[in-house]
């Protein structure tokens, strides 16, 4: 019997967990599973309140995955039946520049313009802009192979405006993190393997060759909010193995002839394990190895991570729905706003607010100023207010409004975190047994970390087996 202990039950450590159970049983290797939580509940930065009939997601609203591999992971979970699409009616979003809400147009494909009949009609970009723009079709490739930063690449190849007005806000939304410092390699990699295979973005998209034609990818949700997710996949873990409410303080080498780690707990005696797999954020996992390692503890903690606030706000229906067209908007850096994006929940999904009520998404996030961070929770939701009214014209007043802050919300994939991942995993070569997975090092949405997890959860059965 060997034991692995995964340490975390955000979304990344639940998905390892139930991957090594199930490979496991596959396989009829006989393990010992043990997840250790510091939280009081499993799911991370996954979290669905339930507040007088509204359904508030927390931190993640929805996930964007192929459609097929993810409602097959959640069939077998159980929860297929409580996916839920956006509803008909809300698709596309605005961007609010000069105060006022302009629909982004057609044709927008990973986060660019892929249609230039839609963008040369749009009122968003000045002529000088679009002729800058249409141009894109005549930009050379980027000589070399250094990494770029998101902003540099889409400047060079349609210009700054295009950047200002509709890039930025998209590209920011993602990492919640300024574009000119954030990776092109390691956040947008498709938008960087589509210009050394093609060269132009207006092309590629045109010759219908992109990875994003042949896949269907879809936003997904739940019918009861993001945290069915988590709660399915603790149930399929089995609860007896998940240990809530245990800070794993550090690992250390036990003392004995195979590889084994001693796992601490605050409080609660050591366990050995065979296989240790960290699925925390980067920092916590950098503390739990700093005795252990000092160099992976620095490249682990030099991981930066940028704050996030939600501001959930509940209405009445009157005199609001009819202004949440679309799914929500965007505010450009340039506006000078503290609100970086809203979601209209109610229109975009269903089930999220009663009868006659609805439910609006204010977004704050770190990427350029901590100025919203300073705010009380009371402060935070008349800024949300304020911002809706001036931006949408919302102007009834909030029956509630619940704050969420995540104080390290989102790791940042700067420029030349590829070669802070390489130098990470040839140090961790050396120690037979540790693995390790999280938003931070391969895809910060949800369906990167199943996938993430689920990749690491082989490679720990194929340890495991061999020893
Ligand atoms: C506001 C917000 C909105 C988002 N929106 C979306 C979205 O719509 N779609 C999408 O795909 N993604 C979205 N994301 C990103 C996505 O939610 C996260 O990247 C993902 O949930 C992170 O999962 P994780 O398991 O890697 O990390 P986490 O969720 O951070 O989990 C790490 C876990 O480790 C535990 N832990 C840490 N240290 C220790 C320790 N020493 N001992 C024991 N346990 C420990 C923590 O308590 C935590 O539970 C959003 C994120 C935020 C913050």
């Amino acid at each position: 019997m060997r034991t692995v202990a995964v340490i975390g039950a955000g979304i990344s450590g639940l998905a390892a967990a139930y991957h090594i159970k199930k490979l496991a049983r596959e396989r009829g290797a006989e393990i010992s599973l043990i997840v250790f939580e510091r939280g009081a509940t499993a799911g991370g930065k996954i979290v669905t309140d339930k507040v007088n009939g509204f359904v508030i997601d927390a931190g993640p609203d929805s996930v964007v995955a192929e459609r097929q591999k993810f409602e097959e992971f959640c069939g077998e979970l159980g929860i297929g039946r409580d996916l839920i699409e956006p509803k008909a009616g809300s698709e596309g979003v605005s961007v609010l520049l000069d105060g006022k809400l302009e629909r982004l147009p057609d044709g927008m494909r990973l986060m660019l313009p892929a249609k230039l009949a839609p963008l040369l009609s749009t009122g968003m970009i000045s002529p000088l802009g679009k002729a800058r723009a249409a141009m894109e079709v005549l930009v050379p490739k980027k000589s070399g192979d250094s990494d770029e930063d998101a902003a540099s690449f889409v400047c060079r190849r349609f210009g700054r405006e295009v950047y200002d007005r509709m890039a930025e806000p998209l590209l920011a939304g993602i990492h919640a993190g300024d574009p000119g410092h954030t990776s092109l390699r390691c956040a947008f990699p498709v938008l960087e393997e589509i210009e050394r295979k093609h060269r132009s973005l207006i092309l590629a998209s045109r010759a219908k060759e992109t990875a994003a034609h042949k896949k269907d990818v879809r936003f997904e949700s739940f019918a009861n909010g993001m945290a069915e997710l988590t709660s399915a996949l603790s149930a399929a873990v089995g609860l007896e193995n998940i240990r809530l409410g245990k800070n794993v303080r550090r690992i250390a080498r036990a003392e004995t002839s195979m590889p084994k780690y001693l796992v601490e707990i605050d409080g609660d005696a050591p366990v050995l394990a065979d296989a240790v797999v960290f699925a925390t954020q980067a920092y916590e996992a950098g503390k739990i190895i700093e005795a252990f390692d000092k160099g992976v503890a620095a490249l682990l903690g030099g991981i930066k991570y940028v704050p996030l606030i939600t501001v959930s706000l509940a209405y009445r229906s009157a005199g609001v729905s009819d202004k949440m067209t679309g799914s929500g908007f965007l505010v450009p850096h340039r506006e000078g706003r503290l609100l970086s994006a809203v979601t209209w929940s109610s229109s975009k999904w269903n089930r999220r607010a009663p009868e006659g009520y609805d439910l609006v998404r204010c977004y704050f996030n770190g990427a350029y100023s901590n100025d919203a961070f300073a705010l009380d929770d009371d402060a935070l939701i008349s800024a949300a207010q304020v911002e809706l009214k001036e931006a949408a014209l919302i102007t009834g007043k909030p029956l509630f409004g619940v704050v969420h802050r995540w104080d390290m919300g989102m790791p940042q994939y700067t420029v030349g975190h590829r070669e802070r991942l390489d130098d990470l995993r040839r140090r961790l070569e050396g120690y037979s047994g540790i693995f390790m997975t999280g938003a931070w090092s391969n895809g910060v949405g949800i369906a990167s970390c199943i996938s993430n997890s689920e990749a690491v959860a082989q490679k720990v059965i194929s340890y495991i087996s061999g020893i």
